[in-house]
């Protein structure tokens, strides 16, 4: 069962603040209107139809970065649309822990709405440390209600978000004070690879999915819209730094456990078919850059297994 344990969907203009989307990428003032939907209208039924018949179920990550990036998505709109689809989709919320209330919002989210998690958190996004102890009232919820974090914990790309946040070794200390904590750390960390690997080799709880990586190596980019979706394609196509060397570098540790890495797309900025049909024939890249091989038990857990470790399902197999 392929379980997508990091995507996004997102209605445009609905969920936006377009000036502070402006003012995170500059770049975009110059777009036409129509491009600017081409490039973050991509609402749950596109996902579907991309994926039907290789996803099984996805994660819908809710996006709440009006201080940055400008997405702004409310827990109850995005619990109603994935709640239209059951069998094909579940959600984490999204709460900025500074928030008052931030820990009884999160168990509403999750008792009432069927969260199963809280992510995409983002610390550069939204500003705060996350061994902050205004965040501790939330690991206390998400131990009690046995759901998992999901952390984009490194550094967030946009002018207006934050590097300062951006530590992912502030975790240890989170770790250290709630080993029954799940934490999950998007993109292995990006661009903190071995900072993270450390992390999931020091704690038993603390896993990394490796969502959006195809993406910063100019992999498996979605073809659609061609004004729109595609962006950032490298001028050299070198899939080694985002993506192989984040992954054989944990493999190869002596502690790099096969069950701890989560698939993920990021969707929309990974085509989520392309992704599956790359890690299902990594090692015909492995072998063009004179790396190892991955054994195929090591990514059919990636892809089937590990999310069980992490995340449980209404309706799992
Ligand atoms: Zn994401």
């Amino acid at each position: 069962m392929i379980v997508d344990t990091h995507m996004h969907h997102s209605m445009f203009p609905d969920d936006f603040r377009i000036d502070r989307l402006l003012d995170c990428f500059p770049e975009l003032a110059s777009v036409p209107a129509e491009d600017l939907k081409n490039r973050f209208h991509h609402p749950l039924e596109t996902y579907l139809a991309e994926t039907q018949g290789v996803v099984d179920k996805a994660i819908v990550h809710t996006y709440n970065f009006p201080e940055s990036l400008g997405f702004c998505q409310s827990n109850d709109e995005v619990a109603e649309r994935v709640n239209q689809y059951p069998d094909k989709f579940a959600w984490c919320c999204n709460i900025n822990p500074f928030a008052k209330g931030a820990a009884r919002e999160f168990e509403r989210c999750v008792r009432d709405l069927g969260a199963v998690g809280m992510g995409e958190w983002g610390p550069s996004y939204q500003f705060f440390h996350t061994n902050d102890k205004r965040c501790f009232p939330v690991y206390e919820k998400a131990i009690e209600l046995d759901v998992p974090i999901i952390i984009h914990a490194g550094p967030a790309k946009g002018r207006t978000c934050r590097l300062a946040y951006a530590n992912v070794w502030d975790l240890d200390e989170v770790a250290i004070m709630y080993p029954q904590l799940r934490i999950v750390i998007c993109h292995i960390g990006f661009p903190k690879y071995e900072d993270t690997v450390l992390l999931m080799q020091k704690h038993a709880n603390v896993f990394a999915d490796i969502a959006w990586l195809p993406n910063l190596a100019g992999l498996d980019m979605p073809e659609k819209g061609s004004s729109g979706r595609r962006r950032g394609v490298p001028a050299v196509r070198y899939p080694y730094y985002h993506f192989l060397y984040p992954l054989v570098y944990y493999l190869s540790g002596a502690s790099g456990l096969p069950d701890k890495l989560l698939f993920g797309t990021d969707f929309s900025s990974v085509d989520p078919v392309k992704y599956i049909n790359t890690l299902e024939n990594i090692n015909d890249l492995t072998r063009q850059f004179n790396l190892p091989e991955i054994p195929p038990d090591t990514v059919h857990a990636i892809l089937h297994e590990n999310w069980r470790k992490v995340f449980k399902l209404q309706q799992a197999i």
